[in-house]
Order: C-alpha cells, then sequence, then structure tokens
C-alpha cells in the first residue's frame, strides 16, 4: 500500500540537538529524526515514522514466514503462572521475568517468549500425526526487565518479536522446518539491506544444541565474532581455536628450577628469560563443585576460554584471593610439576607437541624450565581450552579469521521435546502410541532489526535507509512553496510517483531550503527530488541519491519514470 504523505499532515518533530543519552547511533538517530520517544528506561513509544519503519520489517517478516507455510496467530501477552510452573521456568527465569498479580492474588507474567502459551495451546488439540508438521507464528509486544536496558532499541525492556513455533512428528519433519527458517532468516536479512553473517553459537561441540544467531556486523554490537570469507563466523566464545603453534623445543631438555624474582606475569617471565610469551606456560587454577584443585595450562600469550573449561570439568570455578592461601599455592608461580596431590591437570591441546614447557615452580619466586609432560608429570585432559583470535586458523579453510562485532538479530532453536515433555504436550504416531512433539523455535528482533539496520545505514547527516525500511521511498522537496511554478510542479510529480506505485512525501513545509535539506537527510529519504525556481526555467529537477549522495539533474518530463526505474531496481535487490 505505497502512500502518498505530505510533511505539513506528518508530525515528525526531529532535533538538531544530540540526545545526551543515546551512545550509540541508532539511538541518536532515531530520536533526533522524530521516530521515537523514550517512554521509561527502555520502553519507547513509536512516532508516525519510525512506525512505518516497524511495520515494514513486519510485513517482510510476515512475507517469508507465510512463503514457508508458518501461519500467523496472536498470543496474550500476559500469561498465568501455572503454565510457567509446568515448564519449570517460573522457578528459574529470574529477575528479568516480570511477575504481577490480579486482583485476586493470582500469579501471572509479562511474556518475554511464549513458549508455555504455544504449547498449552496445542497440546490436547492436536492429537495426530496427520495434522503434523504445524508451524504458527506472531508478531507481538514482549517484555523482560533486562538488568541494563541501553543502546535504545538494541537492548529494551518492552520490544517487538517475530516468534514462531513449529511441532512434528519426527526429526526429519522438524529438520526440513529448520532449514526452511534458516533460509527465510537468511532472506529476511538481505532484503532488510544488512551485512550479517549466520553464526552457530555452538561450534558443534559435544553437548551443543542445534541453533543459528543471525549476525548483523557492527561495531557497537555486543558479540565479539570471528569469521573468514569462505563464510564461516563464531563466536569468539564458541569458536574452535585452531592456533598454528610453534613449539619452543622439539627435543626434551633437563628440569631445570630457576630463580624468578619479582616474576609476577606471563610479561614479567617472558623478558626475565628472554623468551617469547608464547613459549611460557600459564597455569590458571580452579576449582570443581567437590572443592578439587583444577590447573589448566595454555599457551602464554592466550586466554582461558571459561566455557571451554567447564566442558571439560562442569561448573568449574576460577580461584579467587583467599583461595589460593587455603590451597598452599602460590599465584604467579602455578604449574604442572609438584602441584598439591590429586590436583587435576588440563592442558591445552596446541602444547601437545611441546617438550619443553617454561611453567611456575609452585613455590615463590621460581619457575622451571624444561619440563615434561609424561616424565615430569601427567596431563589428564588434553582439550581446545583457548578463546579464538583474529589471526587463528579458519576451522573450515584454514585462512587467517578476521575479528567482527556483531548485533544478535534473530535465532532458530530446536528445542526437541524440552517443552511438549515438561508440559505433557504429546500426539498419537502411525502405531496409536503416544508421541511428545518434537518443537522448534525461530525469533526475530523486529526493533532490534529497525536499530541494527540504522548502525549500518548511517551518516554524520542521518540515517540513509536502504528503500525497503525507509518510511517512503521518495522525498519531493520544493524549495519555495509559495511559488507559483515550484509549488503545483512538486505536488504533479508526488502525485505521479504516488500513482506509479512509490511510497512518496511531499515536504510542502513553508521551510528555508536547508531546513528541508538538512531534515531530509536526517530522516534519511532513500531518493530526494528537488524542485527549484532555477532547475524548473531549464525544465529540470535535481535527484540526489541519500546513499552514495550522488546528484543529477533530470528532465522534468523524465523524472517520475527515472525515479520510478530507480526505486524498483532498489526493490529488487531487496526481494
Ligand atoms: P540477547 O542474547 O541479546 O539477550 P536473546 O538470545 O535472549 O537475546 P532470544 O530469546 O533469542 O533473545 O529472542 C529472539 C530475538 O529477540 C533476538 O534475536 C533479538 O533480536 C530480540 N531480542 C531479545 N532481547 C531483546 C531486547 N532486550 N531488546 C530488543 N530485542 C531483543
Ligand atoms: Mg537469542
Amino acid at each position: 500500500m505505497p502512500a502518498a504523505l505530505k510533511m505539513s499532515g506528518l508530525w515528525s518533530p526531529t532535533l538538531k540537538e544530540e540526545p545526551a543519552e543515546a551512545e550509540v547511533i541508532s539511538h541518536r538517530l532515531l530520536l533526533r529524526a522524530g521516530m521515537m520517544r523514550k517512554t521509561a528506561a527502555g520502553i519507547y513509544t513509536f512516532l508516525p515514522l519510525g512506525y512505518r519503519s516497524v511495520r515494514k520489517i513486519e510485513q517482510i517478516v510476515r512475507e517469508e514466514m507465510d512463503a514457508i507455510g508458518s501461519q500467523e496467530m496472536l498470543m496474550p501477552i500476559v500469561q498465568p503462572a501455572e503454565l510457567w510452573e509446568e515448564s519449570g521456568r517460573w522457578e528459574v527465569y529470574g529477575p528479568e521475568l516480570a511477575r504481577l498479580k490480579d486482583r485476586q492474588g493470582r500469579d501471572f507474567c509479562l511474556g518475554p517468549t511464549h513458549e508455555e502459551v504455544i504449547t498449552a495451546t496445542v497440546r490436547d488439540e492436536l492429537r495426530s500425526y496427520r495434522e503434523l508438521p504445524v508451524s504458527l507464528y506472531q508478531i507481538n509486544t514482549k517484555f523482560r526487565d533486562e538488568m541494563r536496558p541501553r543502546f535504545g532499541l538494541l537492548r529494551g525492556r518492552e520490544f517487538i518479536m517475530k516468534d514462531a513455533y513449529s511441532f512434528h512428528a519426527s526429526q526429519e519433519s522438524l529438520q526440513a522446518h529448520y532449514d526452511d527458517m534458516v533460509r527465510a532468516y537468511g532472506r529476511i536479512c538481505d532484503r532488510l539491506g544488512l551485512a550479517w553473517r549466520p553464526v552457530t553459537a555452538d561450534s558443534g561441540q559435544i553437548g551443543g544444541s542445534v541453533t543459528v544467531e543471525f549476525m548483523a556486523l557492527a561495531e557497537s554490537g555486543e558479540a565479539g565474532l570471528v569469521h573468514c570469507d569462505c563464510g564461516y563466523a563464531a563466536n569468539v566464545e564458541a569458536a574452535e581455536a585452531v592456533v598454528a603453534y610453534e613449539a619452543a623445543a622439539s627435543t626434551s631438555q633437563p628440569l631445570e628450577k630457576v630463580h624468578t624474582p619479582s616474576v609476577q606475569t606471563i610479561a614479567d617471565l617472558a623478558a626475565f628469560l628472554g623468551k617469547n610469551p608464547q613459549h611460557t606456560v600459564k597455569t590458571m587454577a580452579a576449582r570443581t563443585t567437590a572443592g578439587a584443585l583444577v590447573f589448566f595450562c595454555l599457551p602464554g600469550d592466550r586466554e582461558l576460554n571459561l566455557l571451554k573449561a567447564e566442558k571439560i570439568v562442569p561448573a568449574v570455578e576460577m580461584l579467587d584471593e583467599d583461595d589460593f592461601a587455603s590451597f598452599g599455592i602460590h599465584r604467579g608461580f602455578l604449574g604442572p610439576v609438584g602441584a598439591p596431590e590429586r590436583t587435576m591437570i588440563v592442558a591445552d591441546r596446541t602444547l601437545k607437541n611441546e617438550l619443553a614447557w617454561t611453567v611456575g615452580a609452585n613455590e615463590p619466586d621460581h619457575h622451571l624450565t624444561g619440563a615434561l609432560p609424561g616424565r615430569d608429570f601427567a596431563v589428564d585432559f588434553w582439550a581446545d581450552l583457548l578463546t579464538a583470535e583474529p589471526g587463528d586458523a579458519c576451522p573450515q579453510c584454514g585462512k587467517p579469521l578476521q575479528a567482527a562485532r556483531g548485533i544478535e538479530v534473530s535465532q532458530v532453536f530446536q528445542l526437541g521435546t524440552k517443552y511438549s515433555v515438561s508440559m505433557g504436550a504429546t500426539f498419537m504416531d502411525e502405531t496409536g502410541a503416544e508421541q511428545p512433539f518434537l518443537m522448534g523455535c525461530y525469533g526475530v528482533g523486529i526493533t532490534r532489526s529497525l536499530a541494527a539496520v540504522i548502525e549500518q545505514h548511517a551518516d554524520e547527516n542521518g540515517i540513509a535507509w536502504p528503500v525497503s525500511v525507509a518510511p517512503a521511498e521518495v522525498a519531493v522537496l520544493p524549495l519555495a512553496v509559495d511559488d507559483e511554478l515550484v509549488a503545483p510542479v512538486a505536488e504533479r510529480l508526488w502525485s505521479e510517483l504516488a500513482e506509479a506505485g512509490l511510497d512518496t512525501v511531499l515536504d510542502d513545509r513553508d521551510e528555508r531550503a536547508g531546513v528541508k535539506f538538512a531534515d531530509a537527510d536526517l530522516i534519511g529519504w532513500p531518493y530526494q527530488l528537488v524542485i527549484g525556481k532555477k532547475g524548473l526555467a531549464e525544465g529540470s529537477v535535481e535527484l540526489k541519491v541519500r546513499a552514495t549522495g550522488d546528484r543529477i539533474m533530470l528532465p522534468l518530463d523524465d523524472a517520475v519514470a527515472h525515479v520510478t526505474g530507480l526505486v524498483e531496481a532498489e526493490r529488487a535487490r531487496f526481494s
């Protein structure tokens, strides 16, 4: 439904001043361009222009969901506690879940997500394998009482999400729909004009769940990523670390104790011994839940990845200052040789080829060189313990990884029977036996996506929308609204563009040219048709392309066809 809008009838209060509280560009520009206003921390009101863009994103998502056979529906925001008690999440969800009571004192919550409601809705009604699969989605407001709402729409407390849930009789069926969703989510990102990467949140390690996060690349993103031109991308935390580690020695050496006074850090040690930090071994102390000591050994220049450490030793905790004394060990001088009895030694796999470890001697002011696993100490587990870094080898193709930051705009998940088992949602299979549904869930952050688009499409003057998300595709800017030539031509071009099917706005306000140009760039109309007296006298108008800054003079008679062609080409790029 292309619109013909007039600025005189549009409430879009733009701001000249930079809003002080806004740290990221999308937050600043959404406020400055008159798209939204803050109602409370992490809670926003969308003004007419901002809401137009929200609805455009919703429509793109709706089209992609409909195309893969997911059906739109709508669930309540207020949800009864009983459902959350059934799933077990009433206890475990924590303070992000906003809880409230009705006048009878019954417990409810504001939905942060809808697995419970959807599962309760289909159980008892979706009874036979013949009715499966079923995929349902809604576009609705979510509430999460985030600890630190920030960055405007990127991390709000109230936000709009598209959430879909699917029910299946077999893993093959779940996998097929999940694959459809993955492709649809990729198309959604493309249509929003986002530069994005699919990230396997848990890079296929044991116990990992089946999920993909769709990350819009942006400096302001909260997620640290490594990625490669071959298409590989992963969370730094989850990425497999493939390190071309150069061993300090390839033949064994005698074990020697070295006096290393006032050496506290790896940097001190490396400097003291004249070694590359990579050729020292860092030992980090932790404890199991049962209170046993664990030493993690890794190349001196690398960081221990706690998530990976926890995969080897569940619920492991790093020691704090006081614990060192209680275990009788010495911070800064830890090592696998002569560790307290029954210490579990977990070593990074890159050290496997190292035949001369430089390690702490487990006594103050001393280190050992030439330590050899198997001879001087035993390693209980070898594992990948490292946080991946740019420059490490891509686990897929071996090329050096690059670093980036990402905004998680959406995520798909195979839930399996987690909710159907806990909530008793079953169907009858071909043999007449009751089986729990296999489920998938799939979320797109509508309002977070809006902010992500701006993070990628903006400059110092304002937003530079892709046409697919812009509140309008073309703006007609008459530079003198009371001029007897300019005004009617502008009005005519505006209505012809709208008739050609373009979302068009006419800046009919009695404002100076400078104000109109500044507002047009701030709001970010993708195509701006400037109608001035001088140009008209020569039979021409000027087209400005917001994204590139290009300016083209067009013959008046050709303007509508030319702009329509450009917008249609651009639309095709985003469809
Ligand atoms: P995050 O890790 O960023 O807190 P999440 O993984 O908890 O997000 P999901 O439960 O996967 O979020 O929700 C699906 C989508 O909803 C997310 O991919 C994101 O786009 C959006 N979303 C989640 N939390 C917020 C929020 N606080 N503000 C805006 N959008 C959000
Ligand atoms: Mg998520």
